[in-house]
């Protein structure tokens, strides 16, 4: 294995001092102190090794503010990855969005720093489950959300994110279209179209875990709720907003909130909490325990190494290329 010489601790403290500024509020002085020698040897093999980094808007604080090139939704992050000049790319992120990001970017390589981050949605549903969907209402059209596998993306005839789910389901060609396989932001879009949708039972471990009551709970004067549609219907009926992770992170902007009372994985108000200081952010805290298996180590150790690579059947990959242009088209 390559080593990289690093500076003393004193140097990097030094070095790093600007980017600590930034980050101090979320990152303890103790814990910089354990993150500094991986933060600076992943910034220096990723410019050996010709790499970006993309992490996902539920990544830890210290992976998404300090190694991060590309940061946002899974669809976002790896459309974004399309326009940059590097061989490889590492997905800080779970196994169906490190797909994505092969599926969209066939030439490059892409590393995921822990094969196993898998996701609980995603997980749900398999090709089979679609096939014997398709036999029991012939010709609907099957709309899948982004978060599952390259596999069940190929058995699909569109994908969708949370964002434009209701247009995707609105621009098919049926009165009845299965829609997979989160139930919640399918009763979620069930409500906001004249389609007949057939739902599935996959949800989402973090966002099915909130309550309304919980929800409640919470509320104060001057407090804007905003939920992930993954949540259940009492969540989103206390919610003064309902969106994506991106779509959420635009209205506490456009909105001027200060107090905010964010309904999805926490890592992602503490990501924000940086960049909006003057925020003040407040939670039940549901952490995603897929996301939390990347850490800077393994980072580190999947930029030396250039694995794990992910790799995706070739037929598999034509067609869940397909489901997703036919959706950005
Ligand atoms: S937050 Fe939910 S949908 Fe996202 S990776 Fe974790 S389990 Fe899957």
């Amino acid at each position: 294995m390559d080593r990289i010489e690093t500076p003393d601790d004193t140097d990097l403290a030094s070095h790093y001092a600007p980017l600590y500024e930034r980050v101090q509020h979320r990152i303890s002085p103790l814990d910089w102190q354990l993150y500094l020698p991986s933060i600076d040897a992943i910034r220096r093999l990723k410019r050996e090794r010709n790499a970006i980094v993309l992490a996902h808007n539920y990544q830890a604080p210290e992976i998404f503010n300090t190694v991060a090139d590309i940061t946002g939704d899974s669809l976002a992050l790896a459309r974004l990855a399309m326009n940059v000049d590097a061989d490889v790319i590492v997905m800080c992120g779970v196994h169906f969005m490190a797909e994505t990001a092969k599926i969209l970017n066939p030439t490059k390589t892409v590393l995921i720093p822990d094969l196993a981050a898998g996701c609980s949605l995603s997980e749900s549903i398999s090709p089979r489950d679609i096939k014997l969907l398709r036999e029991r209402y012939p010709g609907a059209p099957v709309v899948t959300y982004v978060n599952t596998s390259a596999a069940v993306k190929a058995a699909s005839d569109v994908c969708c994110t949370s964002a434009n789910a209701v247009e995707i389901v609105n621009a098919q060609n049926s009165d009845t279209v299965i829609f997979l396989p989160d139930r919640y932001l399918g009763a979620h879009v069930a409500g906001k179209t004249d389609k007949k949708l057939v739902l599935w039972h996959g949800a989402c471990e973090v966002h099915e875990r909130f309550t309304g009551a919980q929800i409640r709970s919470y509320r104060a004067p001057g407090i804007r709720v905003l939920a992930h549609p993954e949540c259940p219907p009492d969540v989103l009926a206390q919610a003064d907003f309902v969106g994506s992770t991106a779509a959420m992170s635009g209205d506490i902007r456009s909105s001027g909130a200060t107090r905010v009372l964010l309904i999805t994985e926490c890592s992602m108000a503490d990501n924000l909490a940086v960049e909006l200081p003057n925020v003040e952010f407040t939670r039940p805290c549901n952490l995603c325990p897929h996301m939390r298996r990347i850490t800077l180590p393994k980072i580190e150790q999947c930029l030396r190494s250039l694995t794990p690579v992910v790799e995706i059947d070739p037929t598999v990959m034509d067609g869940a290329r397909r489901a997703l242009l036919r959706m950005l088209a």
